[in-house]
């Protein structure tokens, strides 16, 4: 069973008469466990629209989202709520950290609603796991780089310890080599049994992951398989390669 599931998802944005915008038209897929998968499109195809849908943030016009087998439409509001907050960790486009609060304050924000104690811990612990030691943790974002920012976003998304987690565009304002930790940590979440959807419009972020689906106007244009990753892994790991003799191909 796939962790995560849309059938015949349809999205139209005001309203099914004219002035309409249909973002997605008919979307089926299946994300499995494991699974470290890219979303690609150019601007205004779809990309955010199809992760809010596959991250029960918006409600699809027509179709069902099935997380863990579990039809997340056919469930009251509360326990909607719930399931997303069991499930999910977001990373927003932009971070959308509130400016206010300090590193350790934002990554505390997912646990808010929990009464038991311990929270500044959990949320600590999320910030050692992406690099971001308690001094740091004490500062508010306009005084952490980009990419400790970035670091911080991700430490808010896995506080609670979510089997899927959506990215948006979570390395777009990053130079490179920034770019490149935070791509690791996501490869990471997702070898940890993690489902980890991220959408890019940088091809270089999507050397480690496993799967690129390509939307054009709100439709899936492509979705392939790629296992670069283990490739590169195995050459690491096997190299020199044992050749095998060529004649036991002709012996009967
Ligand atoms: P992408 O993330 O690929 O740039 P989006 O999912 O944001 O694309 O947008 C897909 C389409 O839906 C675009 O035509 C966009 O203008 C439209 N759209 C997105 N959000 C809204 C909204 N809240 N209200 C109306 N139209 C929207
Ligand atoms: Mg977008």
């Amino acid at each position: 069973m796939a962790l995560l599931e849309i059938k015949g998802i349809n999205k139209v944005y005001g309203g099914q008469g004219p002035g309409g915008v249909t973002a997605l038209h008919a979307v089926d897929l299946r994300i499995e466990a494991g699974e470290y998968v890219a979303v690609m499109g150019p601007s205004g195809s779809g990309k955010t629209t199809l992760l809010s849908i596959l991250g029960a943030m918006s409600t699809p016009s027509a179709g069902s989202l099935l997380i863990d087998g579990i039809d997340v439409y056919g469930l009251s509001q509360e326990r909607q709520a719930d399931l997303r907050r069991e499930y999910l960790g977001f990373v927003f486009q932009g971070l959308e950290l509130v400016p206010y609060l300090t590193a350790l304050e934002n990554v505390m924000l997912p646990l808010a609603i929990l009464k038991e104690k311990g929270k500044p811990e959990r949320a600590l612990e999320s910030l050692e796991r992406v690099g971001i030691d308690e001094r740091k943790a004490r500062r508010v974002p306009a005084e952490l780089s980009g990419g400790e920012q970035g670091r911080v976003a991700i430490a808010r998304a896995i506080v609670n310890d979510p089997p899927i987690i959506m990215a948006d565009e979570p390395v777009g304002s990053l130079d490179s080599a920034t770019g490149r930790q935070i791509l690791d940590l996501l490869r990471e979440l997702a070898d940890e049994g993690r489902a980890v959807v991220m959408v890019t419009h940088n091809p270089e972020s999507t050397e480690d992951v496993d799967r690129i689906i390509r939307i054009r106007d709100g439709r899936v244009e492509q979705d392939s398989r790629q296992d670069a990753r283990q490739d590169a892994r195995q050459d690491a790991r096997l190299l020199p390669v044992e050749v095998q003799p060529m004649a036991s191909l002709h012996t009967r």
